[in-house]
């Protein structure tokens, strides 16, 4: 008889309530609501006597650290947060649960059914922004830790839960918490995976281009140098570069169309209608393939513009720059050797699920990359970010059970 499952399933309707609650929350990347979610949850787990950690991030002094996972939105203030259920034995491994509390924005108001910060509980769902990615997955290692708390068990190793912050645009929470000393034997990220085990994330650099024009009246167009034209000629070798990166890739990532996507996301030229656009920005990002170092993959990308540039008398002679800023996803890979992806394997009721990788960037590269082996396991279909999110309930308690078991079952020291 396991006291914590029982625990868990004694709370289901309170665990729905507070995913609900933090959905109600718009925890924007870099609004207050973003600070205001990490107390919220700081707060329900003092309720119960949790022992947790909560600190001021130092954002400007972590963001001056060469390896600072990079920042997209502007922070004030932003807020850390590491709960700790103490294991029985100091010499036991510890396993941390991960997960995210900012949400991207809900775009256009008028692309979602209902209010986007609706938490609406329906057909067995929770909606709205963030639901997916993911708050339901930090929700199921809540309540885990709650009912393995509640319950008085006590797992032989520490039993952590990192809320962090900073997540959709580069990694600042789980990079400080990293930075506070907080380690852990292995770490399961609650990324929405559709309960399979993701062990490998491909990366994603956040990059700028800049053309240049040459301004004139629009009456006299071929006295000036358009930058929209000139962007025309390197849109395509971006995309003949994404194909030739894609044409074989790890076994892992074999179920994506593109593995390692390229996409501009935004375009912006111009200052006015008739006149030749004399500068063109865009912006987008750049998938980096498994075990790629990231200066290999900004350097194939840059000589592959420079080269795009030699080709045409103008942009020889006022070449595309290239600058690298926001988001800064190296790819990561749950090494090999570790037994964390059996464990999971082993905790989830049902079929083993599949192991496989992913062409997005997420904390997994910081937490490998700090040496403790991490994988994402976790309720939800897709990536969020889309209009009508929503995460499927039993998904949740499904993820839940599998964390309290991994808690409990005493896991075998590694080969
Ligand atoms: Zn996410």
């Amino acid at each position: 008889m396991n006291h914590a499952l029982t625990a868990l399933h004694d709370a289901r309707d309170e665990t729905v309530a507070t995913l609900a609650d933090l959905i109600r929350i718009p925890s924007v990347g870099g609004t207050p609501a973003e600070s205001e979610i990490v107390h919220h949850v700081a707060r329900l787990l003092q309720a119960e006597g949790v022992e947790v950690d909560l600190w001021p991030i130092p954002v400007a002094e972590l963001a001056a650290r060469p390896d600072f996972p990079g920042m997209e939105v502007d922070r004030d203030e932003a807020w850390g947060l590491v709960a700790r259920l103490p294991g029985t034995d100091a010499d036991a491994r510890s396993l941390m649960f991960n997960g995210h509390l900012d949400v991207v924005p809900p775009g256009e108001r008028t692309t979602w059914s209902a209010d986007p910060y609706s938490g609406d509980l329906r057909d067995g769902h929770a909606w709205g922004r963030g639901a997916c990615d993911m708050k339901g997955g930090f929700v199921a290692a809540l309540s885990a830790l709650l009912a393995l708390h509640r319950s008085g068990t006590r797992p032989r190793g520490d039993v952590l839960l990192a809320a962090v912050v900073g997540e959709e645009d580069g990694g600042l929470g789980t990079y400080a918490a990293l930075a506070r000393g907080w380690r852990a034997d292995a770490c399961v990220i609650t990324e929405p995976t559709a309960l399979d085990v993701l062990a490998a994330n491909g990366g994603a650099l956040t990059f700028r281009l800049r053309v240049p024009g040459l301004a004139a009246h629009a009456c006299a167009r071929t006295s000036g140098v358009s930058a929209v034209e000139k962007f025309q000629l390197i849109f395509p070798v971006l995309r003949a570069l994404e194909a030739a990166r894609n044409r074989e890739v790890d076994p892992m990532m074999h179920r994506w169309d593109v593995a390692y996507p390229l996409e501009i996301g935004t375009v912006r030229a111009g200052d006015w209608a008739s006149t030749v656009p004399d500068l063109l920005v865009a912006e987008g990002r750049f998938g980096v393939a498994l075990d790629e170092p990231v200066d290999e993959a900004r350097a194939v990308f840059e000589r592959t513009v420079a080269e795009a540039c030699a080709g045409d008398p103008w942009l020889k002679e006022h070449p595309v720059t290239v600058e690298w800023w926001g988001g800064q996803f190296a790819s990561g890979r749950c090494p090999s050797g570790t037994d964390l992806v059996r464990r999971v394997q082993a905790a989830h009721d049902g079929p083993a699920p599949a192991v496989v990788g992913a062409p997005y960037g997420s904390d997994l590269r910081l937490l490998t990359a700090a040496g403790i082996p991490t994988v994402q396991y976790g309720p939800g279909v897709g990536y969020g970010h889309c209009p009508d999110e929503k995460v499927s309930l039993s998904q949740v308690f499904a993820c839940a059970e599998t964390l309290v078991r991994m808690a409990t079952v005493d896991a075998p020291a590694d080969a």
